[in-house]
Order: C-alpha cells, then sequence, then structure tokens
C-alpha cells in the first residue's frame, strides 16, 4: 500500500482483493466498491499484518477469502490475511449501511 497527500489529504492505493486493480482512498478502513469490478471491500492495515476484509454479501464470501490466503501463501506474502466482514451485525440492523459514512472527525 502506498500513501500520497495531495492538497493536505492523504491518499492511499490499496489492491482490489477480486481484480487487483489500485484503487485509491482517503480511508481504505471503509467498506467500499471497487472503482473497477465494483464489488466491495476494505482494507486494514497494522505494523506487521495487511488485513483485507472481503463484503460478506459476496455470493461465496467464504470461498474468497479461502482462495485469496491460499493464493498469498503460495506467493510467500504471508503477513496478508483475508476474512468475511463481521463489523456490523449479520442480522438485526434494518437501517442504512452504518459504515458507508465515516464518522465525523472532531476539528
Ligand atoms: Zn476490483
Amino acid at each position: 500500500m502506498t500513501v500520497l497527500s495531495r492538497g493536505g489529504i492523504k491518499i492511499e492505493s490499496v489492491a482490489c482483493p477480486y481484480c487487483e486493480k489500485q484503487n485509491h482512498t482517503s480511508n481504505p478502513r471503509i467498506m467500499a466498491a471497487c472503482a473497477y469490478c465494483g464489488n466491495r471491500f476494505a482494507q486494514a492495515n497494522t505494523d506487521y499484518q495487511e488485513l483485507v476484509i472481503i463484503d460478506r454479501r459476496l455470493e461465496n464470501a467464504g470461498g474468497v477469502v479461502d482462495d485469496l490466503m491460499a493464493k498469498w501463501r503460495q506467493a510467500g506474502e504471508l503477513d496478508k490475511e483475508a476474512i468475511v466482514d463481521r463489523r456490523v451485525e449479520l442480522s438485526g440492523y434494518a437501517g442504512p449501511e452504518r459504515r458507508l459514512s465515516p464518522a465525523p472527525v472532531a476539528s
């Protein structure tokens, strides 16, 4: 993941886990659609791990995770991990998608 700065806003470049094209975002942690293939993903990195979060509404999301993990293991990219998004309850939430609206930032 590379980080650019444009007009004071940090723009990060993240690879789509489905089509591998580079997407640019100011916040990769927010689940968003790929600009190329339209499938949704998020990415949360720590110092030692690159965590790719797959849209749970995707058909066969678990299979996508398994395929990505197998591909990365084979490529020796052991710092990468794919998971299915569990940040919002799978049921019982009927409102608009909370994660599409980032939390307000104190100024
Ligand atoms: Zn894509």
